[in-house]
């Protein structure tokens, strides 16, 4: 991806460069950085690897109009939140309701005015900034600033999809904190919530690859889904969480079992077949973690598919 200096990144896709001339000339004294393209193919590729804040995009183009040209753009999971303004003609009503109808947020008119353009341009930058910014807290667990219980269902009901797709294991690592309930009352609550960022930011820092996912499932309790990954591999890293968690030695004198805050996982792994549900594989981790706890705690327990269900 292409970096500007500037935080707001503006693509304008018109066939007419005098139009595109215009347009820098009104958005760049305003703080803006414009980018261009000449027709519809070129300003999908240009929006794919600039990855602009908004779009200004010409309806009357050659080969593939506005409209198409949008269609595309909203179709595509990279572009589809970028806003849209199409760039009518003053009284084109017709054109301007389309324009709604296939995703564009706004117009500008042509001739261009330049104070209505900026102040339509600025608007939807804000608003799409405070969007960006709810789609992320709504995503984000508070306390810990890892991905939430909401988050991991998502996440979760997508990647048993995909593995439907590739019949390959899906892993699952529940983890636990050993007592906690006993390192809260010997510390205090703010003392824990300090530890659950703690153990939060190691387990994420844990996992390896960009499709791995850690989040916070409840209370004292993470989870990670690992996909395309056996039990074999998923032991690994759950053993790594611990080892990293170890490095850190955060005291608990409370522990029953030690001076240290330690993990308890229970690991899971299953290739979607016919009749088997995600919920099959929380179960199944689950289950490894309880038995986990009733082995001592501070241990990592593979969940066996045989006992299943
Ligand atoms: P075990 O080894 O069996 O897991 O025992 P435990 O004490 O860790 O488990 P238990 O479920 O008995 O207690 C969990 C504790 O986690 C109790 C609860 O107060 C604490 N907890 C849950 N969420 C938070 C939080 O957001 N902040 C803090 N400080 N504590 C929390
Ligand atoms: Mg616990
Ligand atoms: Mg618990």
């Amino acid at each position: 991806m292409q970096n500007y200096q500037n935080d707001g990144v503006i693509l304008v896709i018109d066939d007419d460069q005098n139009n595109i001339r215009v347009i820098i000339d009104i958005l760049k004294p305003a703080g803006l950085t414009i980018i261009s393209a000449r027709n519809g193919q070129m300003g999908i590729k240009r929006a794919l690897f600039a990855l602009p804040d908004l779009i200004l995009l010409d309806i009357m183009m050659p080969q593939m109009d506005g409209f198409e040209t949008c269609h595309l753009l909203k179709a595509n999971p990279t572009t589809q939140a970028i806003p849209i303004l199409f760039i009518t003609a003053l009284n084109d009503e017709e054109n301007k309701v389309k324009g709604f109808e296939v995703g564009g947020v706004d117009y500008i008119t042509k001739p261009f005015s330049a104070r209505e353009m900026v102040a339509r341009v600025k608007t939807h930058l804000n608003l799409k900034r405070k969007q960006d910014l709810l789609e992320r807290l709504v995503a984000i667990d508070g306390l810990t600033e890892i991905p939430n219980r909401r988050q991991f269902d998502t996440v979760l009901e997508k990647e048993w999809k995909r593995a439907q797709q590739t019949q390959k294991p899906l892993a699952l690592i529940m983890i636990d904190i050993d007592y906690f309930k006993q390192f809260n009352d010997g510390y205090g609550h703010p003392a824990g919530d300090e530890c659950l960022r703690k153990v939060a930011q190691t387990l994420a820092k844990s996992v390896q690859r960009c499709s791995d996912f850690v989040g916070r499932y409840g209370g004292e309790e993470f989870v990670a889904i690992l996909p395309e990954t056996s039990t074999d591999l998923a032991l690994k890293v759950a053993k790594r969480m611990q080892d990293n968690l170890a490095d850190l030695r955060l005291h608990h004198v409370f522990s029953p079992i030690g001076d240290y805050v330690t993990l308890s996982c229970g690991v899971a792994a299953l290739t979607p077949i016919p009749e088997t549900y995600p919920q099959d594989l929380i179960k199944l981790a689950d289950r490894a973690l309880y038995q986990a706890k009733a082995n001592g705690r501070n241990q990592i327990v593979i969940s066996n598919p045989f006992n299943w269900p």
